[in-house]
Parts: C-alpha cells; sequence; structure tokens
C-alpha cells in the first residue's frame, strides 16, 4: 500500500463557473484558473500522483499549455488513472475535505462522490468527501476562495 496527500486553493472571481468535484454549483463566483478551476479534483490527482511518486499535477499537465485551458478537470483525473492502472496500481479509498465558507456543499457531495467514484474505478463507499467552514477565519473564511485536502491509499 501507498498513501498520497494534496492540496489545493483558488480564489473566486466573476464570470466564471463554481466546479467542484465535476459538480456545476450554483453560485455567482466560480474559481479562476487556467483549467475548470476544480479545487477538489486538482487536489485528488495531486494525491494520486503523489501516492505512487510520479511528483505534482502540474509537471503532468502544466498551466502554460493552452491543451489545458479550462480543461474538464475530469479528463485530468482519468488521465491520472490510466497512468496509474499502467503502473499496476488501483485506488483502495479517497478522503476529501472542502474548506469553503460559502456556497453550501452538503446538497452537493453525493453527485460529487458518484462522478469521482466512477472516474477512479471504485466504489462510492470507497469515495469520503466532506465540508468544513473555517468560521471566518482565512481566505476561505473571508470567502476569497475554495480549498481542498486530499488523502489516498492506493494497493500495488
Ligand atoms: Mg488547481
Amino acid at each position: 500500500m501507498r498513501i498520497g496527500h494534496g492540496y489545493d486553493a483558488h480564489r473566486f472571481g466573476e464570470g466564471r463557473r463554481l466546479v467542484l468535484g465535476g459538480v456545476t454549483i450554483e453560485h455567482h463566483l466560480g474559481l479562476i484558473a487556467h483549467s475548470d478551476g476544480d479545487a477538489v479534483i486538482h487536489a485528488l490527482c495531486d494525491a494520486l500522483v503523489g501516492a505512487v511518486g510520479l511528483g505534482d499535477l502540474g509537471q503532468h499537465f502544466p498551466e502554460t499549455d493552452p491543451k489545458y485551458k479550462d480543461v474538464d478537470s475530469r479528463v485530468l483525473l482519468r488521465d491520472v488513472m490510466e497512468k496509474l492502472h499502467a503502473l499496476g496500481y488501483t485506488v483502495a479509498n479517497v478522503d476529501l475535505t472542502i474548506v469553503a465558507e460559502q456556497p453550501r456543499m452538503a446538497p452537493h457531495v453525493d453527485a460529487m462522490r458518484e462522478n469521482l467514484a466512477s472516474d477512479l474505478g471504485i466504489d462510492g463507499s470507497r469515495v469520503n468527501i466532506k465540508a468544513t467552514t473555517t468560521e471566518g477565519m482565512g481566505f476561505a473564511g473571508r470567502s476569497e476562495g475554495i480549498a481542498a485536502h486530499a488523502v489516498v491509499l492506493v494497493n500495488e
């Protein structure tokens, strides 16, 4: 078994869709990024490549590459999973924490879990997603952006 950790954060901006865990969430602001800004999937991908010693997400999908402009992050996740499978790894479980003051994540967690379990090729019971606020403290607390943490366990 190998373990991996990932973290990502993006800043809120106007004129962007808010996409987290592959789910488009109704909100007046979205996350600014070269890709679709899905901090949940970026944290998850970083945890996956970290677990198997493949560096970080930016090495595999450079932000300077126009190919990844506004890319659906689920495409990146499935690409990462192809790399893991090619190396003979499968995912045992993932645990994700979204740090956001707003909007509320609870109504969207089931849909996120379904997306991620499908892309990871595992049962939904192996994907845990939770959300927390920071009680007004820090950038997430001031609603300047959203952060996500991911921990994954993979089997060789
Ligand atoms: Mg990111």
